[in-house]
């Protein structure tokens, strides 16, 4: 039976299969490791359901989801012949042709110690099966997985139902002139959960970022053309100080509200995860803003109740309010103790 393998940020592996579960349909068998999440099923019958309709755009804390369809172990001298007798042994609606082949190793310590050789070993490999591999051919993206030197997970993945990018993490580079690192956070939140973000980020739109200081969020709105209301009781650092775009309200964010219905509502605020989840609802419930992404701080040891108890809430709000809506959350790789969500109105990806 193949194993579902969820890619993870150390130290969130019991979030990660806690919410799987929720998933499941059937019992099987759990292996956490450091940064990654393995499930077998029982029954083949529930590995074939979970291939065929599980996406990793569902879950919040896997990044990447892929399917280990042989596990092997290495010796030192031979990396090469017991893998590709391994992909030779595949059952013959998993061999190639791949679209692609990519090597991968877990975010711990350790794992990124494999980088280098992930590196280097996947260009010999990609050589090795050139004959297998085409992005018009293959419906499958082979994964090697490396939880050390001495074992690969032998994986495939759905490129339509798993991460387009390597290790599941979507890089982004820090932009000059951002006045904080936390920048990158909503960058990303942009590029991993909000679907066709440069159509809906648009020059002369109006955004407002609540918790603004020093302005990491607001200078991503401003880059993109938008104008800001930025509500901060703190002072806005650098250009976003001074920038003609931004309109900085020295305000509390629970109780600021705009004169118009704005486009994009941001927030940052380190608060109570209930209280922004209630917060954002009553925004979108009143038409205040069509699209929001907001942070979870999630600092407690059950994280993954939390979140059901704020998504309860805002889809209660916005239910009752007779609003349908899209919510799409993820742990992003620059997320620590939190998660990031994107609440919009319905469009192909939903939970
Ligand atoms: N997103 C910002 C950036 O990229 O630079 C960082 C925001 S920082 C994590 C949180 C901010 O929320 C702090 O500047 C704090 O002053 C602000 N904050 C917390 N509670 C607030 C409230 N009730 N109203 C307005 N701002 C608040």
């Amino acid at each position: 039976t193949p194993s579902l393998l969820l890619y993870c940020r150390p130290g969130f592996e019991d979030d990660c299969s806690r919410e799987l579960a929720t998933h499941l349909q059937d019992e099987g068998e759990w292996e956490n490791g450091d940064g990654y999440v393995l499930f077998t099923p029982n029954d083949y019958a529930e590995a074939q359901r979970l291939l065929r309709e599980l996406s990793v755009d569902q879950l919040i804390f896997a990044r990447q989801m892929v399917f280990a369809v042989a596990r092997v172990k290495l010796g030192e001298r031979d990396r090469l012949g017991p893998l590709l007798s391994a992909l030779g042994e595949l059952p013959p609606n998993l061999q190639g042709p791949w679209s692609e082949v990519w090597l991968e190793h877990p975010d711990s310590d350790a794992g990124k110690q494999l980088s280098g050789f992930c590196k280097r070993f996947g260009s010999i490999v990609a050589k090795e099966l050139a004959e297998h591999l085409g992005p018009k051919q293959g419906r499958w993206r082979l994964h090697l997985f490396y939880p050390s030197m001495e074992e690969v997970f032998v994986c495939i993945a759905d490129p339509a139902r798993s991460s387009p990018w390597p290790l599941g993490i979507a890089r982004v580079r820090m932009p000059t002139g951002a006045p904080s690192r936390s920048t990158l956070k909503l960058s990303e939140a942009f590029m991993v959960l909000v679907p066709d973000a440069e159509q809906k980020l648009k020059a002369g739109m109006v955004g407002v970022d609540l918790g603004a200081a020093p302005g990491g969020w607001t200078f991503q709105l401003v880059s993109r053309g938008l104008k800001v209301f930025a509500i901060d009781n703190g002072p806005m650092k650098g250009d976003m100080a001074i920038h003609p775009y931004v309109k900085h309200l020295r305000e509390d964010g629970f109780k600021y509200k705009p004169q118009h219905p704005v486009d994009w509502l941001v927030c940052d605020m380190v608060e109570q995860p209930q209280r922004i989840a209630a917060l954002i609802a009553r925004w979108f419930a009143s038409g205040m803003t069509r699209h929001a992404v907001f942070n979870l701080k999630l600092p407690m040891k059950k994280r993954w109740q939390e979140i059901e108890r704020c998504f309860d809430l805002i889809d209660n709000e916005l239910d009752a309010a007779g609003i349908q809506y899209t919510l799409i959350a993820k742990q992003l790789y620059h997320d620590r103790e939190e998660i990031t969500c994107y609440l919009g109105r319905p469009s192909g990806r939903q939970r």
